[in-house]
């Protein structure tokens, strides 16, 4: 059993956009188990837009490291249900280890051909979001046509694929590069892309000159007024998060404009925590485990390698340098 573990822990509060002096690496005691506890070794961390915000609230703590989705290999137990070898998923991430109680795991089924790594992405919270924020807070429906913003990121490119089996007709995207626009609409089936920095309202009318039924809101701000602007009567807004304002939230973008037109549209709106429907964990993997394994569905990661890179990923994920889910890799030979 290793004596120490790496943790990342949070030194500051940011001003804006968070910096890497905001965080230290340390290297903390791991206790003798006690009776009921194991030691995992984590082998994928997740890095989320909601870790920006938890740096603004009090005591961002849990574990060794911070909270977050963690994937892990148990390797010294003392707990007969999770003997070593288990591989589990865990929320005492941005750590190296964690020492932890069968409550605080879920054991991990693989299914065969499916990377590791995607049970923090499409088969995790990720794909949960998802598929959560079209099938039942906007309740898509066959031959709708959907936006969805935030697209190359890791719940946008899951909510694309995922109108695309639900059966929706047009699918647009946006994001932040001409590379991400590319990636779109070349790998990931989306009908049309924009790139939001050259304006959101015209780019969407010509994508979708007829408006739009469902919008699938990862940013908030400009790209929400864009969309209740888009939308036709009767459409649906699943406000999933506001990554637009996560680094001034005491000054978030102004309301959008036409906030009004939702009741001259009888458009509904609905925010949602994907924590309220763990439910939905066993259809979304009868949904797409198949579809992976037929690679029908794009396994999209951005993955950096390295505990003491963990900060570095975090913030390039902020400055949209990631494309799918952004990912930190522990541990090698992980991925047979
Ligand atoms: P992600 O999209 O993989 O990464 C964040 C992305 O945000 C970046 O890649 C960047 O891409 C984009 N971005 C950053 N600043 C932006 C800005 N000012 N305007 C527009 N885009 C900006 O992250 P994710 O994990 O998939 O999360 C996406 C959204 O879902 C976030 O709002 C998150 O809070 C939310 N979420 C909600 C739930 C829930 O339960 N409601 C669960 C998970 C995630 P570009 O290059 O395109 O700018």
């Amino acid at each position: 059993m290793p004596e120490t573990a790496t943790a990342v822990r949070q030194v500051r509060r940011p001003e804006g956009a968070p910096r890497p002096e905001d965080f230290e690496l340390v290297e903390v005691e791991i206790p003798a188990l006690e009776a009921g506890q194991v030691l995992v070794r984590n082998l994928f961390l997740s890095v989320d837009p909601y870790h920006r915000e938890l740096m603004d609230s009090e005591g961002w703590r849990k574990g060794f490291g911070l909270e977050g989705g963690s994937l892990g290999r148990v390797v010294a137990s003392r707990e007969p249900l999770l003997p070593r070898g288990t591989i589990v998923h865990h929320r005492h991430g941005w750590s190296s280890h964690a020492v932890l109680t069968a409550g605080e795991v879920r054991e991990i089924e693989r299914a065969a051909g499916v990377p590791l790594s995607t049970y923090l992405g499409l088969l995790g919270g990720t794909g949960l979001t998802a598929y959560v924020g079209l099938q039942r807070i906007a309740r898509l429906l066959p031959g709708e046509d959907v936006f969805i913003s935030g697209a190359a990121g890791a719940v946008g490119s899951a909510a694309g694929q995922i109108a695309r089996i639900l059966g929706a007709r047009r699918i647009v995207g946006s994001a932040g590069s001409p590379a991400k626009i590319k990636h779109l609409t070349d790998r990931l089936g989306f009908d049309a892309a924009f790139d939001y920095h050259d304006g959101i309202a015209g780019q969407l009318t010509r994508a979708l000159p007829r408006g739009i039924d469902v919008y699938f809101d990862n940013v908030g701000g400009d790209h929400l007024e864009a969309a209740i602007g888009a939308l036709r009567r009767f459409g649906r807004i699943a406000w999933c998060g506001a990554v637009a304002q996560y680094n001034n939230p005491e000054e978030p973008p102004p309301a959008p404009r036409n906030l009004y037109d939702v009741v001259g549209k009888s458009l509904r709106m609905e925010g949602f925590q994907v924590g309220n429907h763990l439910d939905a964990r066993e259809e979304l993997g009868a949904l797409l485990i198949p579809r992976i394994q037929a690679g029908d569905v794009q396994v999209d990661e951005t993955v950096t390698e390295g505990i003491e890179h963990t900060v570095d990923a975090f913030l390039g994920m902020l400055r949209g340098e990631n494309i799918g889910k952004a990912v930190v890799q522990l541990a090698d030979g992980v991925g047979d």
